[in-house]
């Protein structure tokens, strides 16, 4: 038996559930399907940092507004998931230190010391931040807006937040394709057919599967992620401590999570012995004391990415009411709440800023113009 809906949600990540979020939240009626559990792909492995400032230099000047925007939205959705189901996102502040080894590294850093709320610290200002910090660098930029939060639970305080808000969430069920009828999208799942006004792709890396039958080629390879993380009763750490892609992030529960490698085109999610090696080596290269501390488990997950290394979110170019929201590499947590914001924009037909939409076109890597690497 047909069910309908008003918008059908392809993936339960923190992307999906954020899209849910404020689609719920603007007064639509949401199913989202998930293939297996809500949260369970990339957004589980994540360390959570939302790195608007250190990741200036991916997003390029002119798309830094879409990074800060969402890094401030946090801070609305964080009290209204609270109100809403009573979860607490562990939006922990304290920010990020960048740590600054070489003077080249220096060189780098200084177009983000002019940025709100970044200052420049010595080796010795930085050390008293950060009780046993490696005596081997320079200084280090502290960005205080840049905090984080717990993947894991972010996702679920969304999907929460829009479960309580009127959305229907259907995990364990897989969608097998996205059909356009006159006027509707058929939803063709593993428990049913669905009908929907619109579609919305949110299937992180695996979203490849739907879009190539859409006719928008398979845009997403993954990047693999491996991480470990140690338990912290020795030295109080407030903020997060990053340098070469690779941090150390102080979690609640005295957990610090460690990571993580890069690794191109790897599907495996099991992590290797190589590569928990490196992020251990790098970490101990930031903080030399993290040596003594015990081992609890190790992971990997895989990015998302584009081969311009920006995601893709807007409407199809031919298929009115299917839209695409996927590829958000390293920085999917960061980006939810703008994405989710954005997809119910452009569903409602309000503004969105025409550098967003022009710099994540969905067609764009197909018809080969613009590839930023
Ligand atoms: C080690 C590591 C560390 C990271 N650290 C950070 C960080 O500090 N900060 C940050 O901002 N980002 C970080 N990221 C990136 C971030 O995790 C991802 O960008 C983000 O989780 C992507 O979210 P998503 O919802 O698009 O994808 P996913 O979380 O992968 O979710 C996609 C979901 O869609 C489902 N799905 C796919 N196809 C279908 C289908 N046909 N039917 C039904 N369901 C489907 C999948 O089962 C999956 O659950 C990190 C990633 C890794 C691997």
């Amino acid at each position: 038996m047909k069910q309908f809906s008003e918008v059908a949600v392809v993936g339960g990540g923190i992307i999906g559930s954020a899209i849910a979020y404020y689609l719920a939240k603007a007064g639509h009626q949401v199913d989202l399907f998930e293939a297996g559990q809500v949260g369970s792909g990339s957004t589980q492995a994540a360390a959570g940092m939302l790195g608007a400032h250190s990741e200036y230099k991916a997003f390029g000047a002119s798309l830094h507004s879409f990074a800060r925007t969402s890094q401030k939205l946090y801070e609305e959705a964080e009290t209204d998931i609270r109100r809403l189901v009573g979860i607490d996102i562990e939006r922990r502040t304290g920010g990020l230190l960048q740590l600054v080894f070489t003077a080249e590294e220096k060189a780098r850093v200084s177009e983000i010391c002019s940025l709100e709320g970044v200052t420049w610290l010595d080796q010795t200002s930085a050390e008293k931040e950060v009780p046993g910090l490696t005596k081997s660098i320079l200084g280090a930029v502290h960005i205080a807006d840049d905090v984080h939060v717990t993947p894991a639970i972010a996702c679920r305080g969304f999907h929460s937040a829009a479960q309580m808000l009127g959305a229907r969430i259907h995990a364990f069920t897989r969608v097998d394709d996205v059909v356009n009828e006159a006027g509707w999208y058929r939803i063709q799942t593993s428990k049913g057919e669905w009908q929907a006004d619109y579609a919305v792709i949110a299937g992180g890396v695996w979203s490849n599967v739907l879009l190539e039958r859409l006719g928008l080629g398979t845009p997403f390879y993954p990047v693999k992620g491996e991480c470990i993380a140690v338990t912290n009763t020795q030295m109080p750490l407030s903020c997060s401590l990053f340098h070469d892609q690779h941090y150390i992030v102080p979690r609640n529960n005295n957990e610090l999570i460690i990571g993580a490698t890069k690794v191109r085109d790897d599907w495996s999610t099991e992590p290797t012995f190589g590569g928990i090696q490196t992020v251990m080596e790098k970490a101990r290269q930031m903080l030399p004391e993290i040596e003594k501390m015990p081992l609890l488990r190790s992971w990997a997950g895989l990015r998302p990415q584009t081969i311009d290394g920006k995601p893709l979110i807007g409407e199809h170019p031919e298929k009115k009411g299917l839209f695409i929201a996927a590829g958000h590499q390293r920085n999917g947590i960061l980006l939810a709440p703008v994405t989710g914001k954005m997809i119910c924009d452009l569903i409602d037909g309000n503004a969105v800023p025409e550098v967003w939409t022009k710099a994540f076109r969905v067609n764009r890597l197909n018809i080969g113009e613009e590839v930023w690497i």
